[in-house]
C-alpha cells in the first residue's frame, strides 16, 4: 500500500506523497465511539472481469495515475477531451475500446506514435504500445480500417506517405 501511494503521487504529479486518495476504514467496531453502522463498496465492474486472462489482462494493473499521457505526444496535442470518453491517453486507448467496442473506438489505439514514451513511463510496466498493437489487429481483421490508408498500406507505402496521399492523420469518429 504505501508503495504504491508513493507510485501514484509521483508519476501523476511529481509529488512525494499522495494528497489526493481516500481511506475507508470500514464501519465501527465494539466500543468505538463514533463511525458508520454499516460500510457498503459497490464494485462496477463494467468489463474489466472479461480481461482477465485475455490478450489485455496487463492493463488490469493500471493506477490510473496519468504518467501515461503526461509524456504521450498525441495527448499533448489534442488534450484529454479528444479521446471522448472517461479514460483519455495511451491507457484510454486501450481501455475505451473494451468498453465501447473496437467498432465505435476504432480511432483510439490509431491516435499514437509508437514512440514508446507511455511504456517507458509506466510504474506497473504496463506494455501500452503492444496493446495498442493487438487492437489494430483486430480493427484490421474486421474490416474497420478506414479504405483510403488501408489500400495505401496494402500497396506498399509507408504511413507518412499514406498522411501525404490522404491529406490526414487517421481521423476520430465524429463527437470524439
Ligand atoms: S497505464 Fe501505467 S502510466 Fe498509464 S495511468 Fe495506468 S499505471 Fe499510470
Amino acid at each position: 500500500m504505501t508503495l504504491f501511494l508513493r507510485l501514484l503521487a509521483r508519476s501523476a504529479t511529481g509529488q512525494e506523497f499522495t494528497v489526493y486518495n481516500t481511506l475507508s476504514s470500514g464501519p465501527r467496531r465494539e466500543g468505538d465511539q463514533d463511525g458508520p453502522e454499516n460500510f457498503h463498496v459497490v464494485l462496477v465492474d463494467n468489463g474489466r472481469s472479461e480481461m482477465v486472462g485475455s490478450q489485455f489482462q496487463e492493463m488490469l494493473r493500471c493506477i490510473r495515475c496519468s504518467a501515461c499521457m503526461n509524456h504521450c505526444p498525441v495527448y499533448g496535442a489534442v488534450g484529454g477531451h479528444s479521446y471522448g470518453w472517461v479514460y483519455p491517453g495511451p491507457m484510454g486507448s486501450v481501455l475505451t475500446p473494451k468498453m465501447i467496442g473496437i467498432e465505435k473506438g476504432a480511432a483510439l489505439p490509431n491516435a499514437s506514435t509508437f514512440c514508446g514514451k507511455c511504456e517507458s513511463v509506466c510504474p506497473v510496466r504496463i506494455p501500452l504500445p503492444k496493446l495498442m498493437r493487438h487492437w489494430r489487429e483486430d480493427e484490421f481483421s474486421k474490416h474497420l480500417t478506414p479504405k483510403q490508408p488501408a489500400m495505401a498500406l496494402a500497396a506498399g507505402h509507408s504511413w507518412p506517405s499514406v498522411r501525404h496521399c490522404t491529406g490526414s492523420s487517421p481521423s476520430f469518429p465524429a463527437g470524439v
